[in-house]
């Protein structure tokens, strides 16, 4: 079967992380996690103290940065400079933080040729907010994955392990952060025309993969 690149773009707690990870496991593809690297640009900007104002030090800081992935015992691991910044990355205040940062043009720029970099050789599942837009407009799959806010608020609270967080605040954040991420002026968060989209509210994580599995079969039929 021939390899293809396959994008899911949708809103926080769509079920894009869970089900790129499965998709990309049973296609024996690699799983590129494009919000992962917005949260790195967040975190190193937050641990350097740069503002989003600052764009000389934020240019170099995106220079500098080496983001990379490793998996380890089945999950996927994210590197900052050589640590180990997983865990860290997931915290709510990071999310919104790194929405802030993503809107800026330079930071979109210097991730932009990161991401298709990763992406040249194909046989990829990637999941973010622009990707079939954007990134990979000539993406042979694209998906576009949405739930209720509700739903995917408890999605999020039920993945983060230390409930520091009650449901309500993980539901503002949520809602803010997509607000941020539909409104912004440049790769806002929005439908590639081609895109199918599925509402995954009420569905099974199974479900959602044996759709997309079954997407995949089709298209490549075509891309023999
Ligand atoms: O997907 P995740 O929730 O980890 O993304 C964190 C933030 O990174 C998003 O809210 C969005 O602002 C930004 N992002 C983006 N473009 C992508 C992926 C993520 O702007 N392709």
């Amino acid at each position: 079967m021939k390899k293809i690149t396959i994008v899911i773009d949708g809103p926080a707690g769509a079920g894009k992380s869970t089900v790129s990870q499965h998709l990309a496991k049973r296609l024996n593809y690699v799983y590129l996690d494009t919000g992962a690297l917005y949260r790195a640009i967040a975190l190193a900007a937050r641990q350097k103290n740069i503002p989003p104002t600052n764009s000389k030090k934020l240019y170099e800081l995106c220079c500098q940065c080496r983001i990379s992935f490793k998996k380890m015992k089945g999950k996927q691991k994210v590197y900052l400079n050589g640590k180990d910044v997983t865990s860290a990355l997931r915290i709510p205040p990071l999310s919104l933080l790194a929405s802030h940062y993503s809107k800026l043009p330079l930071v979109r720029k210097a991730l932009l040729r990161h991401q298709r970099k990763l992406g040249e050789k194909g046989g990829m599942v990637a999941e973010g907010r622009d990707l079939g837009t954007v990134v990979f407009p000539h993406a042979e799959l694209k998906f576009f994955l949405v739930a209720s806010l509700k739903e995917r608020s408890k999605r999020r609270y039920l993945e983060l392990k230390d409930k520091k967080h009650s449901l309500k605040q993980i539901e503002k954040e949520i809602q803010k952060r997509d607000q941020q991420d539909r409104e912004r002026a440049l790769a806002p968060l929005k439908k590639a025309k081609d895109a199918i989209e599925i509402d995954t509210t009420t569905m099974t994580i199974d479900q959602v993969v044996s759709e997309m599995y079954k997407q995949v079969i089709l298209s490549t039929k075509d891309f023999k």
